[in-house]
C-alpha cells in the first residue's frame, strides 16, 4: 500500500508556483482525488497509522481538518471502523466548542472542534493533506486535548522538509507518505 501511495503522490500531485500567494508553491491534489486507484491507495496507506502490526485499529476516533484533511480522514475513519470528528474552520459548527487560533503558513485563523465531539481518554488519528508549518497540525493536538482525549498518531500526504512542522507538531508519532 506505502509503495502505491508514494507512487500515486509523485504521479498526481501538481505542483502550482505562486498560489495563492508568490512564493508558496501548492500542492494541489485534485489530480490524486480524480484517480481512484490513486487515492485508494494513498487512503490505505494513511490508514496503518491507526493499525497495529497484527493489522487491529488502535485509535478510537480519526480527526480531519478543514477542508483538504475531510477528504482523507473520512475514508480512513471508515477502512478502520471507526468515528470521523471535523476539526472546522471558525463558525461553522454548530455545537459548543473548544477554539484554538494559529498561524498558517500564509495568514491566520481560528480552529474549533465539538465539545462533546470526543469522549474523554480516546485515541485519536489526526490526518491532513500537507504538514507545512505544522500551526494547523498543533492546533488540532490543543483541540483534541481541550476534549480530554489523546493524539496518538499523525498522518500526512505530504511533508514539506523545508518548514519546522516536525518540530511545531513535537511528541506526536508522525507517519508521512512523502517528504518535498
Ligand atoms: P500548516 O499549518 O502551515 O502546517 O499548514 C497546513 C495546512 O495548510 C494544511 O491543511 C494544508 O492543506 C495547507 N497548506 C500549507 N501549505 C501548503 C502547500 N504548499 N500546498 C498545499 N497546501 C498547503
Amino acid at each position: 500500500a506505502r509503495l502505491a501511495a508514494e507512487e500515486a503522490l509523485g504521479r498526481l500531485v501538481r505542483d502550482v508556483p505562486d498560489f495563492p500567494q508568490p512564493g508558496i508553491v501548492f500542492k494541489d491534489i485534485t489530480p490524486l482525488l480524480a484517480d481512484p486507484e490513486g487515492f485508494r491507495a494513498v487512503v490505505a496507506a494513511l490508514a496503518e497509522a491507526g493499525r497495529d502490526a497484527d493489522g487491529r485499529p488502535v485509535v478510537d476516533k480519526v480527526v480531519g481538518m478543514e477542508a483538504r484533511g475531510f477528504i482523507f480522514a473520512a475514508p480512513v475513519a471508515l477502512a478502520l471502523g471507526v468515528g470521523f470528528v471535523p476539526v472546522r474552520k471558525a463558525g461553522k459548527l454548530p455545537g459548543e466548542t473548544h477554539a484554538v487560533s494559529y498561524a498558517l503558513e500564509y495568514g491566520e485563523a481560528v480552529l474549533e472542534v465539538h465539545g462533546d465531539g470526543l469522549v474523554p481518554g480516546e485515541r485519536v488519528l489526526v490526518i491532513d493533506d500537507v504538514l507545512a508549518t505544522g500551526g494547523t497540525a498543533r492546533a488540532t493536538v490543543e483541540l483534541v486535548g481541550a476534549c480530554g482525549a489523546t493524539v496518538t498518531g499523525m498522518a500526512f500526504l505530504m511533508e514539506l522538509s523545508f518548514l519546522p512542522g516536525r518540530a511545531t507538531v513535537g511528541d506526536v508519532p508522525l507517519t508521512v507518505l512523502t517528504v518535498v
